[in-house]
């Protein structure tokens, strides 16, 4: 019995034992479990926060993200918004002026749409969409001087269309010679031949172009615009080109030579570091320019230091969200981003790559490995990092959409923000105007002339 007992005992003992190991092998199971989904949570975690990482910018300064502490109690402006029209308002009025700005802005970095970054992958990309700095205005291009070197680049940018017999081809855009001689197995080889395939297929009017779609047959005819600018247009903007103003597709350019650049004017570069270092001068380590981050106007209102002038340069309907009137249509954008590492390094033929035809859902795609302004080595790396383009209605505005409607709602905003005492609206958004980066500069210079002219910012420092 006893034995039995102990046996039972021994029995017992070992159940116990047994189930002391399972339970602890199921603790250890469990316990691996647990792990394992926390290293996935974490991994997740680390991947998005890998992602999302690098817009942290100047991350040695926590003084960016305090929030409205720590400032001083008076400014002579406060900006909303640290991109290009904000950054040249506040450079301006501290180096030629002597002024103070506080520079908020509700994003995480500074430099707008133009931010840029070295991914993880050691390849400068940017978070909004490829940005080519060309310009014709001298003045442009000597202020933007004073912030960077700039490397000389010409955007050469190609599109996957479909030829006249459905076959895919990687052709010149904006289109040229190469463009129809491909797409529609013609034999141009002149100037005088190109003009003459044009005219057959371009209506001779004298009314100037009413809309998109004018605009485009005048130029191009009706079989590249049916190919290249009608389906490109129609996922970029969600309206056919006939529902858009007639500039929208003035802005491409169309050649009748071989000529395959992509803008026209005289000066076209890249800065040497990119487009965030040129904010970092512009607006940080300094004295007179206090930048918050992460701080979002609409919230912190009433809660500004003193200031004898703001700057607007968000949307303009939002700042009269109050006053009851439509609200104006943006046009915004999303990635999706897939790192590869195909044959020879490269994804694609072309920094950009444009995609017109309706069977994709994106519009471009940007490969920026192919960027001459990339950190030392980067054509060398066995991967590359691709960006597909999606146009959206949801999202941080990006484009203001020009047509009649919304040209005639934005007149009566435009005199409301005449109206509107001791506020200042500049840029693209608050302007709403489709401008480029050099437009947007120009822009902001001949805005801060002019407040100096009607005395709206006076000098502190000896002129
Ligand atoms: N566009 C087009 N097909 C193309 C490229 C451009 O139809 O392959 C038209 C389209 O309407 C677009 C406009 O031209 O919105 C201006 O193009 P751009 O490249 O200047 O646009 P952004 O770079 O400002 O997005």
């Amino acid at each position: 019995m006893k034995d039995l007992k102990s046996s039972n005992n021994n029995n017992n003992q070992e159940d116990k034992e047994q189930a002391a190991e399972k339970s602890s092998v199921n603790l250890n199971l469990k316990f691996a479990l647990i792990c394992s989904s926390i290293g996935i949570i974490l991994g997740h975690l680390l991947r998005d926060f890998q992602q999302k990482a690098p817009i942290m910018i100047d991350s040695k300064d926590p003084s960016l993200f305090r929030g409205l502490n720590g400032l001083k109690e008076e400014y002579d402006l406060v900006i909303v918004g640290a991109g290009l029209s904000g950054a040249v308002i506040a450079e301006r009025a501290r180096n030629e002026l002597g002024l103070s700005s506080l520079v908020i802005d509700k994003r995480e970095h500074i430099g707008g749409n133009c931010y840029d970054y070295i991914d993880q992958h050691g390849i400068r990309v940017s978070l909004y969409g490829v940005h080519i700095f060309h310009t014709k205005f001298p003045r442009v291009e000597n202020y933007v001087k004073q912030f960077s070197d700039w490397v000389p680049y010409h955007h050469r940018v190609v599109g996957r269309v479909r030829d006249q017999n459905n076959t895919e081809k990687i052709v010149p855009i904006p289109p040229n010679i190469d463009t129809v001689n491909i797409l529609f197995d013609a034999n141009i080889d002149t100037e005088d031949d190109m003009v003459r395939w044009l005219d057959e297929r371009r209506p001779k009017s004298d009314k100037p172009p009413q809309n998109g779609e004018e605009m485009s047959i005048s130029r191009v005819g009706t079989d590249l615009y049916e190919k290249i600018f009608k389906p490109y247009t129609r996922k970029q903007w969600d309206k056919w080109p006939a529902d858009l103003d007639a500039s929208v597709l003035a802005r491409l350019p169309y050649r009748t030579n071989r000529d395959d650049k992509y803008f026209d004017d005289y000066f076209q570069a890249l800065p040497r570091d990119g487009y965030t270092a040129i904010f970092e001068k512009m607006l940080l380590n300094n004295d007179e320019i206090d930048v918050r981050l992460n701080v979002d106007y609409f919230k912190v209102m009433e809660d500004l230091p003193k200031h004898k002038l703001l700057v607007f340069t968000g949307p303009i309907d939002a700042y009269f969200a109050s006053q009851g009137l439509a609200k104006l249509e943006y046009r915004s954008i999303y990635f999706e981003t897939e790192y590869l590492e195909p044959n020879g390094g490269f994804f694609q033929p072309a920094w950009v790559v444009n995609h017109p035809g309706g069977e994709y859902g994106w519009t471009r795609i940007s490969e920026y490995k192919h960027a001459p302004n990339q950190p030392q080595g980067v054509e060398k790396l066995p991967g590359t990092i691709i960006y597909r383009e999606y146009s959206s209605d949801v999202g941080d505005p990006y484009y203001p959409v020009p047509n009649p409607r919304n040209q005639e709602l934005y007149s009566k905003y435009q005199k409301l923000a005449t109206e509107e005492k001791g506020v200042t609206f500049v840029g693209r958004l608050a302007s709403y105007k489709y401008f480029n980066m050099d437009q947007a500069i120009l822009n902001a210079l001949e805005l801060f002339d002019k407040l100096k002219e009607e005395g709206k910012v006076t000098g502190k420092k000896k002129q």
